[in-house]
């Protein structure tokens, strides 16, 4: 089922971005959004795509309030065939609606969704950046947007994608990360939101974060905020070590948000014959490997950075250096096919593409 989606171009159209190694991340943005409303009373109305600029919002609206607010992170690829592309967007578009189930804000229709994204981009075509290692990063996102301060499940809703283009994430090359295991602040509990990208978890792990960055490192490693032992992710990143060969990542059990460039990691790690175990690790049987010296790679995977290599972890006065801080051979393995794929070099065999437009 497709959303009808009634397009309005700006007529001030921006000057792309000239010298796109400046890009960053998320500060530059597109001439076009999308937006729709949801109702209970009507469903889903009003697909537009309109001049990209402010939100007008009800100062009682229960996002401002309540923190009824889930998004995505998504990029679209100009590949070297001049194709623009999107990598494994229905998964992001499942979560969105998984995310949506635990805040009780509304679900989407998996195809109209998937048609707004493409319609959105197909339009935006020309800001997709063409230097290596840049794309256009989209963020669709749903507030509840109720104009009254009762607390109950909402009655109105928003639906909102904007586009960014970013720059490479490793414009100097691919340096490993410093990690600070946290032992205070947790990020999310079972039976919490966790799973759910939402925007409340971020607001709840910004103050490690921030100590972590005052003290030096890059991000903090989380963990479970029940038995305070074992390891869930690394910042807003899955987290995986390579150990004796062979490859742990903690299980999504609930408090740990279902990565999509985790579960592709997962995919290809079996494929090249390794053992993935996705279970409960904690932070001692990690240091005993690190101890032991069988801690051989170790490695965040998200959209953004794609993979991470952590270079440096610490934990009650203790740090320790991994694969000598230098990226690990089978973490850049990763690295390369991954962005390979999203790309174009490589051949896209799991059917992980979904072509948009000619660039
Ligand atoms: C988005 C996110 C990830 C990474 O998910 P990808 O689908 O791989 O981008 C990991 N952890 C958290 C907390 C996230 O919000």
């Amino acid at each position: 089922m497709k959303y009808d989606i009634k397009i309005t171009k700006t007529a001030t159209p921006k000057a792309k971005p000239v010298d796109e190694s400046k890009l960053g991340f998320g500060r530059v943005f597109t001439d076009h959004m999308f937006m729709m409303n949801w109702s209970d009373k009507k469903g889903w109305y009003d697909g537009r795509i309109v001049p990209f600029g402010d939100i007008p919002i009800h100062p009682a609206s229960t996002v401002l309030h309540y923190g009824a607010e889930i998004f995505e992170g998504m990029k679209a690829y100009r590949t070297v065939k001049d194709e623009i592309v999107m990598f494994r967007p229905t998964e992001n578009i499942k979560r969105l609606n998984n995310s949506a189930e635990r805040l009780c804000l509304p679900a989407l229709d998996e195809e109209g969704c998937l048609d707004i994204l493409k319609t959105l981009v197909e339009l935006e075509k020309d800001w997709v950046p063409h230097a290596d290692g840049t794309a256009l990063y989209l963020r669709p996102y749903l507030i509840g947007n109720d104009p009254h301060l009762g607390v109950h499940a909402v009655h109105e809703a928003l639906f909102v994608v904007i586009c960014s283009p970013v720059g490479a994430y490793y414009a100097e090359g691919i340096n490993p990360v410093k990690i600070a295991i946290e032992s205070q602040d947790v990020r999310a509990v079972r039976g919490g939101t966790g799973y759910a990208k939402c925007g409340g978890n971020y607001a709840a792990s910004l103050r490690a974060g921030q100590r972590a960055e005052n003290a030096g490192y890059t991000q903090v490693l989380w963990l479970d905020g029940v038995d305070r032992k074992y390891i869930e992710e690394v910042g807003s990143m899955n987290v995986m070590f390579k150990i004796d060969g062979k490859i742990v990542t903690p299980a999504l059990t609930g408090s740990v948000l279902p990565g999509i460039t985790r579960k592709s990691c997962v995919e290809l790690l079996k494929d090249w014959g390794y053992q993935v175990e996705e279970r409960l690790f904690s932070v001692d049987e990690l240091f005993d490997a690190a101890k032991n010296g069988k801690l051989e790679e170790a490695w965040g995977t998200g959209t953004a950075a794609v993979i991470s290599p952590i270079g440096k972890l610490f934990y009650q006065g203790n740090e320790y250096v991994v694969s000598n801080n230098e990226i690990g051979a089978l973490t850049q393995k990763l690295y390369d096919n991954l962005t390979g794929i999203q790309w174009g070099k490589l051949p896209d065999d799991k059917g992980w593409i979904e072509f948009v437009c000619k660039g």
